[in-house]
């Protein structure tokens, strides 16, 4: 095993992490983790010692710069260090840092994929992200710009968006002043992979009304051509909203 494995611990519960991840996770000294990660995943490797590196005070550059610090020094003891990050590592996820941060201290890595929110939102409400014929493009988008501001594009035919939860009233707006059409499907999707997600339908026109349904709660925020229900009947009209948990949307949608 390398020095340090990064591992994608998919979005939520602990069965969603790849067996690769799970084999990785079982022979780690040390696990650097962040906040979201079940702590169902603790099981796999009782013998290590856990450190949660992403609560508030980890968060910022400096924080960031503590958590390239340990896990260099945890590494050069000669120490098996898992990084372990919600979703997949390499989606926003900070992994260029961490990495830089290794090689710059001449320590081999290993990166195992992990299921990013997008992908989880998907399965969970069985929107397909591509379809045949409309939806050819997919864009994994981040709301926030580093230095806080908001912003939105229409660079696909489906675009994800990670990090926008709070600000679904603005984000409505700057989807509009990006060129999506008013009645263009948006799907929120908060805790994607709990057995308390919640998906909720919308239109670009709409999403403001979403803010307190999912407020609080991690949220991808997907529109376009994936954001559409696969059954048409299941097809909610320009002003409604379905609030329901994902078992109910899942059953609506099924034929
Ligand atoms: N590496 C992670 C993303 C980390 S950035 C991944 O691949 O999924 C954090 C953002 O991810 C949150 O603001 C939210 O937009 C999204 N996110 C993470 N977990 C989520 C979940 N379970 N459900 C919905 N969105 C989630």
């Amino acid at each position: 095993m390398k020095a340090v494995v990064f591992i994608g611990a998919g979005p939520g519960a602990a069965d969603l992490i790849t067996v690769r991840g799970a084999r990785r996770l079982g022979r780690a000294d040390v696990v650097l983790h962040d906040a979201l990660v079940d702590p169902a995943l603790r099981e796999l490797a009782p013998q290590a010692q856990w450190v949660d590196v992403g609560k508030r005070g980890f968060c910022d550059s400096t924080g960031q710069a503590r958590i390239n610090a340990l896990l260099v020094k945890f590494a050069l003891e000669g120490q098996a260090v898992v990084r372990l990050k919600g979703g997949d590592p390499s989606v926003f996820g900070r992994l260029e840092e961490e990495l830089e941060a290794l090689a710059e201290a001449g320590v081999e890595c290993e990166v195992v994929p992990g299921v990013t929110a997008a992908i989880a939102a998907a399965a969970a409400t069985q929107r397909p992200l591509t379809r045949r014929g409309s939806g050819r493009s997919v864009a994994l988008t981040t709301a926030m710009t580093k230095s806080g501001e908001l912003r939105a594009a229409r660079s696909a035919d489906t675009e994800v968006f990670y990090m926008a939860g709070r600000q679904l009233g603005s984000l409505s707006r700057r989807l509009a002043d990006a060129g999506w059409p008013r009645a263009t499907p948006v799907l929120v999707v908060s805790r994607a992979g709990w057995p308390d997600q919640i998906a909720s339908d919308h239109s670009v026109g709409t999403l403001a009304e979403a803010a307190v349904l999912h407020s609080g709660r991690p949220s991808v925020v997907t529109v376009g051509v994936g954001a559409a229900p696969v059954a048409p009947a299941a097809r909610p009209g320009p002003q409604q909203r379905v609030r329901v948990p994902i078992q109910a949307a899942a059953a609506a949608v099924r034929p």
